[in-house]
């Protein structure tokens, strides 16, 4: 009797130590599965953490890339003007000699990846973003792009303390490099980016009409009065042929302003404004009649190009300010993809 109750103790005991053993080991299972699962909403969690620093990252690669093609390649439609002033050159002149070292100047920096000119020149950024982008960290990855670029000697160091004339070597200071922002109707952000040389920025100009010396009045003919003064005083300097930027109206600062965005233009687009198509054409064909020639040394290109913008002015002043950039046309641009990736060239 007593052993069949061992027995039968034994029976019911069993079961339930096999059970409690399942269970238990169901719970591991389980409990395995859930740390898994915490692990892989961390790590998801890190990845998510991780984008934005990526993101950024590939913004810095796009602006690296954005300012050593622009310090090499001179977008096509410069080129292309270039090639066909060369052309019109008569041969074995002095004029024809200087467009030829262009075009060798032109070939050898896109074959080499290497600087175009070595005056960097005032590095100007515009940038067209849509609502809600954040402009301050945009600028510090400019900065950093621009310092890494200048170490990579992209960009010759060239920007200096105007009153101690100390060069940090960096390109970044107090205005420069120059950042415009534009809010735009469209989703994407596009940067487009100028090397406007000092040589060609010391012949820019802004002119207060009415100007009695040239005996130039406010309107159009005025305009054109002064606009032909100044490449007349040019003489070539500032390293022609170039193109000019002309801004009518606006105060002296925005004047200026718009006179460089004008150069942001294709060379081969034409003005939605008819009498400023007119002008613009008339002023490179008169401007190539007066014999000044590449580097002023004659010849029959004094000017690849010519673009006018209008702004509202006050009544009291009529400003025309021209800004005049040298045959070392280096302007591109992009745009740039959801991961900040370079979608598209604009130039
Ligand atoms: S003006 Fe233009 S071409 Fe002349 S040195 Fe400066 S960047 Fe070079």
């Amino acid at each position: 009797m007593a052993i069949k109750k061992k027995l039968a103790k034994k029976m019911v005991k069993k079961p339930i130590k096999t059970a409690v053993k399942k269970s238990a080991a169901k719970t591991k299972v389980a409990a395995k599965k859930t740390i898994k699962k915490v692990a892989s909403k961390k790590t998801a969690a890190k990845k998510v953490i991780q984008k934005p620093e990526n993101t950024q990252k590939t913004l810095e690669t796009s602006l690296i890339e954005l300012i050593k093609i622009t310090s090499a390649v001179l977008p096509d439609d410069v080129q292309k003007v270039i090639l066909e002033a060369l052309h019109r050159e008569e041969k074995n002149t002095t004029a024809e000699y200087a467009m030829n070292i262009i075009k060798a100047n032109i070939e050898l920096a896109k074959k080499k990846s290497q600087p175009l000119c070595q005056d960097t020149g005032t590095v100007l950024f515009y940038i067209g973003h849509p609502a809600g982008f954040d402009q301050n960290k945009f600028t510090s990855l400019i900065h950093k792009a621009v310092v890494k670029s200048t170490e990579l000697g992209f960009l010759r160091q060239n920007s200096v303390d105007s009153l101690t004339g100390e060069n940090s070597g960096m390109n970044v200071g107090p205005g420069h490099p120059s950042i415009h922002y534009h809010q735009h109707n469209k989703k994407t952000v596009e940067v487009k980016l100028m090397l406007k040389g000092g040589g060609c920025e010391n012949v820019g100009a802004q002119y207060s009409l009415p100007e009695t010396r040239l005996d130039a009045g406010r309107d159009l003919n005025g305009v054109r009065k002064v606009i032909l003064d100044a490449v007349h005083k040019a003489q070539g300097k500032g390293c022609g042929p170039g193109v000019l930027g002309i801004c009518i109206g606006g105060d002296r600062g925005a004047g200026y302003n718009e006179s460089k965005e004008q150069l942001l233009r294709r060379l081969d687009d034409t003005n939605e404004i008819l009498e400023l198509a007119d002008l613009e054409k008339e002023i490179v064909e008169t401007s190539n009649k007066l014999g000044i020639g590449p580097m002023g040394f004659g010849g029959k290109t004094t000017l690849l190009g010519c673009k006018i913008g209008v702004l509202n002015r006050l009544p009291a002043s009529f400003f025309v300010s021209i800004s005049y950039m040298c045959w070392a046309f280096r302007r591109q641009g992009i745009e740039l993809g959801e991961k900040n990736q370079i979608k598209k060239w604009l130039y």
